[in-house]
This record gives structure tokens, sequence and C-alpha cells, in this order.
């Protein structure tokens, strides 16, 4: 059964409209220089006030407007005594897992969402294995499964995966707690909304249903939230995102877009670093397609099928948007030299894992026309969904079957599933 957000398209509009903070007692965090800057303007100060609070807020990731030390003093008591607030969403709980990854609830207003942090990232998403495949990179050190700690200041033992080779001196103070000044190489997975309205039979996430939209405030402060534990230097450490946390970022399209650009324009990363995921939205990414090179993130579509007959059992989505018209809308996305679409695609044993599906998702890929990959994902497994994880023997079958086609196939490594961290398995699991 489709749900009904995805069923009419007037749902889907009412999914997608705009929910940005307005009143004066509304967070500062999610609004971009412009509008921090019609905010100074409004109680009568000069509109360069306003790249003081971006700089305040983004770079140097201050949260208590005391700090923010490039406004007077007295300018820093008015705005407090109005009730203006930096109002960053912040991590109020920690999941570890053995393999160093941790899941984070992140408050979102009175609701909490899941951020997942990777060490050395997935294999997946670096898309083309560049990410970690270097025998450099030093293990983390050990840690207990399902850990639950307190909040504040993170164990430099933890801290992630850096390069100890390609040491630079760490310059700014949110280099101090790491170790030397080295280079991190990480993977964030960021959520888009609270649950999902698009009910993929194999997804944790869907069981929520959709609760709402997250701003852009709040998906950009997933970020730089988890930028801020880690001691992330933006240019120097080496930092994926992927938006493949909770929801379906192409229907809340305006919110997600405003938090990419946030994170590009004023924290100041790179969109090639970036790469959001959809089940095939088509009026999403048709409107993905219009955004600037500058600003777009690279594109991966959960294909996890090999023909519209075994998508639509698994995706209902696919009845609205069956694969071909996903393809036409991807084929509107204009690539960036040597950039590539991914296509990901789920291993549900005796379902979607045998060679013959291989061999058809290497026709239907090569029939795209598209400069693409394919990431193949085993699939994790959660509490009430009635699939079966595929065979390690199965997996590496297929991932032969397809390379031997000559599709460049990556397979992404189970990250976090002690704690319920791996794709398709956030659903806000408290018990870790
Ligand atoms: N909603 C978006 C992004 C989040 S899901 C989308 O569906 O693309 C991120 C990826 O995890 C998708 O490719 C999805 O197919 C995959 N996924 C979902 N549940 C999974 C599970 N239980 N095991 C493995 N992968 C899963
Ligand atoms: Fe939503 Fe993605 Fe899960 Fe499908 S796989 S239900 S689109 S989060």
């Amino acid at each position: 059964m489709l749900s009904p957000a995805v069923t009419g398209e007037s749902q889907l509009v009412s999914l997608d409209s705009t929910n940005q903070p307005g009143g004066s007692g509304s967070p500062l965090f999610g609004l971009n220089q412009q509008a921090l800057a019609a905010r100074m303007a409004a109680i009568g100060e000069p509109g360069w006030r306003g790249k003081q609070l971006t700089e305040a807020i983004y770079r140097q990731r201050l949260t208590d407007l005391n700090e923010i030390t490039t406004l007077p003093k007295p300018l820093r008591r008015r705005i407090a005594a109005e009730g203006w607030q930096v109002g960053r969403p912040s991590i109020v709980q920690v999941f570890q897992s053995v393999d160093g990854t941790e899941r984070y609830l992140v408050k979102a207003g009175e609701q909490t969402v899941e951020t997942v942090w990777m060490p050395e990232g997935d294999d997946g998403e670096a898309g083309d294995g560049s990410d970690s495949t270097d025998s450099r990179v030093p293990q983390v050190s050990t840690l207990r499964p399902g850990i639950t700690i307190k909040l504040g200041a993170p164990d430099p033992s933890h801290l992630g995966t850096r390069d100890s080779d390609e040491s630079q001196p760490g310059t700014g103070h949110h280099s101090t707690g790491a170790v030397g000044g080295n280079r991190f190489r990480a993977t964030i997975c960021v959520s888009s909304q609270v649950g999902c309205a698009v009910n993929c039979q194999f997804c944790l996430t869907a069981k929520l249903g959709l609760q709402r939209n997250l701003t852009a405030g709040e998906i950009a402060g997933q970020v730089i939230s988890v930028f801020d534990r880690h001691a992330v230097e933006v240019g120097r450490d080496r930092v994926n995102l992927v938006f493949m946390g909770m929801g379906e970022p192409f229907l809340n399209f305006a919110n997600f877009m405003a938090a990419v650009r946030l994170l590009v324009e004023e924290v100041g990363l790179s969109p090639r670093r970036m790469t959001v995921s959809t089940s095939g939205i088509v009026p999403g990414i048709e409107r993905f397609a219009q955004e600037s090179p500058e600003v777009r993130p690279k594109l991966a579509i959960s294909l996890n099928a090999p023909n519209d007959r075994i998508r639509e059992e698994i995706m209902p989505i696919n009845r609205k948007w069956p694969i071909e018209a996903v393809m036409d809308a991807v084929r509107q996305v204009q690539l960036r030299p040597r950039e590539r679409i991914t296509f990901e695609y789920v291993l549900l044993a005796g379902i979607t894992d045998q060679p013959e599906h291989a061999r058809e998702v290497a026709r239907l890929v090569r029939r795209t026309g598209l400069p693409a990959k394919v990431n193949l994902i085993a699939w994790n497994p959660g509490p009430g969904i009635a699939y079966t994880m595929p065979q390690p023997e199965a997996v590496e079958k297929f991932r032969a079957t397809l390379a031997g086609e000559g599709i460049p196939t990556y397979l992404r490594k189970p990250r976090g599933r002690d704690i319920y961290a791996a794709c398709g398995q956030l659903k806000r699991t408290v018990e870790g």
C-alpha cells in the first residue's frame, strides 16, 4: 500500500513547504548571512553585523550569544533580552559501536533525530572507494558495544580516524583534544525528516511513518554538532556527508537544499563531498537538476531491485514513479566532470540477491547511458521486518557478477549494526 503522503501531488507539495524559523525568539542557527543581516537591520544595526553572526555561528561554532565577542557587549545583552538565541540542535545521547561508529540522538524541538558518525566511512560514499581503502589509516581504539556516554567533551581516544602521516600543524582552537593536528577521514550520515512516509518494506525508519520535516537549521545543525564533538576542522579534515539518515530528503526539498546551501556557503564545505540519496521522488530529482553545480551534492538513487516487478513489491513508491521515470529525471542532472550517479542496491536474500538479478541490474544500468556505479548494501535486519540477510557467498557472487559485467561496484560496509546505526536501522532506538 502506498502511504497517503506519496499518493497525491497535493500531499507532496504540503510536505515540501519551507519551515524556516521566523520570529525574534526563534533560533538564529539555520538563517543564512542575508537573513541574519536582515535581523540586525531590523533592530537598527548595520548589515555587516550579519557577517559577524555568520562567522560566529557557522565558522567558530559558538552556541551562546555571550561568547560572540565580535559583537559589542551592550548589543549582546540587548539581543539576548529580546529573546534572540543561537538555538543550534544539540546531541543529547551517544551510542558507540565496537567498530568506532557513533549514533547520536540530536534534539530537534520536542523530538530527536538520528545522526551517525563513521570514522573512515563505509566504503560506499566516497563513492569511488577513495575514502577508506588507504592502509595507512590506523584503526580506532577498541570500544565496548552499546555504551551510552554522558554529554560533554569527547574522549580523544575515540575521536575518529586520523591520517597520522599527513600531519599538519593544527591551528584553530577546535583542534585541541585531537591527536596532534592530524587529518580526519570520516563520514557523517544526516537525517532530513523525523520518520519517513515512503514505506519501503525493508526499512526500519518506515515504521515510524512521517512525523515531520526537519528545518534547514535542524539538518545543518546535526553536522555542526558532530563537527564540534569531534573537533573537526573544516578545510583540513576529510569528512564526507551523506544525506541518508532518517527520511526522504526530496520530500523535504526546500529545507534540505537550504541546509546544503548553509553548509556550502556559510560553513565552507564542498558539495562534492556530499551525497544525497533518494528513493526516486521524480519531482524532487527534477528540482535537484535545476540546482547549480556550485551547491549541488552528488546524487544516489535507491534502486534496490533489478526490475519494476520486484521494486514495486519492496518499494511501493515504484507504482507512482517506476524505474524508467526515475531514470528520465536523473538524466536531466548535468554531471560535473568525472561525477557518477550512484545506484544503491539492498541485497535481500532470495529476493534481490541472485546472479540473474545482478545481470539484469547490469543491463538496466547500461541502458540508462549514465556514468554510474553501484553500491551494494547487504540488508540490515530490524525488528518486525520479515526479510532475511543475504549469505556472504551470495553477496560476493552478486558483486563479482556485476563487476564482471563491467559495472563499477562497491560493497558498503555495515557500520554500527550493534547500536542500530546501519543503513535502514534508524528509528530512535534508545536501548542501543
Ligand atoms: N530515504 C532515502 C535516504 C535514506 S535510506 C533513500 O531511501 O534513498 C538510505 C539507504 O539505506 C537507501 O539506499 C535504502 O535503500 C537503504 N536501506 C534502507 N533500509 C535498509 C536496511 N534495512 N538495510 C540496508 N539498507 C537499507
Ligand atoms: Fe524512507 Fe529511505 Fe527508508 Fe524508504 S529506505 S522508508 S525512503 S528512509
